[in-house]
């Protein structure tokens, strides 16, 4: 029964942490079971898990450490899960793996893997949504000295629709193309993989440990009015970099960077 509640809560803290600002004080009242029952999580990660489901059920930021360094994993496959008519931008993605490559050490290298999925058809999609999407077609998981990451890029948006993307578990992630694409490439607006590898980067963040969740901060950058995001707001873990705010930010100028306070946090739980 506490394992079956620990799910049900991270996805709520998750969703809500992703979100925009105006859920916060949920948060507390959920924070001390998450971290209660994840405690009680740790233990069934290893033992008898051998295609490592049981793994890619913890919280964003649980497996920083693992992501970050090669001491239990040397490899990371990332799947790209994405609906037909939503081929992800190939000049984004790419740009996402030299940024990852940038940060963690994984001397096997890091393989992308890219398989179309049938159509949701759906304008909109929960999170309940995108984890049976990914419970269906995930085929990809950490096994032996290998840490597998799934991406899922859909075609649809979100619950919220000024939501470009959130991290939901510990390996995975999942970006709204539909309104990526209504957001980006057309006279006027962002480019595409301009806005899209800022989602990426971003989301991959959290999955990272930021902010304040698997990579402790070494100095106090947290935005207490959007948990698990940076005060900095020319850092690329500001909270609007995963919304729609960010189009202005981005338009004219570059994707954010990491600023140093977040690079600290990943370089001292074993980053580059
Ligand atoms: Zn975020
Ligand atoms: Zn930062």
């Amino acid at each position: 029964m506490l394992k079956q509640n620990f799910y049900i809560f991270s996805r709520i803290i998750t969703d809500i942490t992703m979100d925009k600002a105006s859920r916060n004080n949920l948060f507390t009242a959920f924070a001390l079971l998450c971290l209660i029952c994840s405690c009680s999580k740790k233990d069934d990660s290893s033992a008898g898990d051998s295609k490592g489901e049981n793994y890619s059920q913890q919280a964003p930021g649980k497996s920083a450490h693992d992501l970050l360094t090669a001491d239990r994993f040397t490899t990371l496959n990332i799947e790209v899960l994405y609906m037909k008519g939503y081929a992800p931008d190939g000049a984004a993605i790419e740009q996402w793996k030299e940024f990852l490559s940038s940060l963690v050490h994984k001397p096997g290298g890091i393989r992308i893997t890219q398989t179309q999925l049938p159509a949701s058809g759906k304008e909109e999609l929960s999170l309940n949504d995108i984890i049976s999407i990914e419970k269906k077609y995930r085929k990809s998981y950490t096994h032996d000295n290998e840490l597998d990451v799934s991406l899922i890029y859909t075609d649809g948006g979100y619950t919220d629709p000024d939501v470009l993307g959130i991290a939901y578990r510990n390996t995975s992630i999942c970006l709204f193309g539909k309104t990526i694409a209504t957001h980006s490439g057309n006279v006027g607006q962002v480019s595409r993989t301009k806005l899209m590898a800022t989602v990426l980067e971003h989301e991959s963040g959290h999955l990272l440990g930021l902010v304040n969740t698997g990579s402790d901060m070494q100095a106090d950058h947290e935005d207490r009015e959007h948990i698990h995001h940076c005060n900095n707001q020319n850092c690329l873990m500001y909270y609007a970099a995963e919304t729609t705010d960010i189009l202005g930010v981005i338009i004219s100028g570059n994707i954010p960077p990491l600023d140093d306070n977040c690079r600290n946090d990943l370089k001292a739980n074993g980053g580059q």
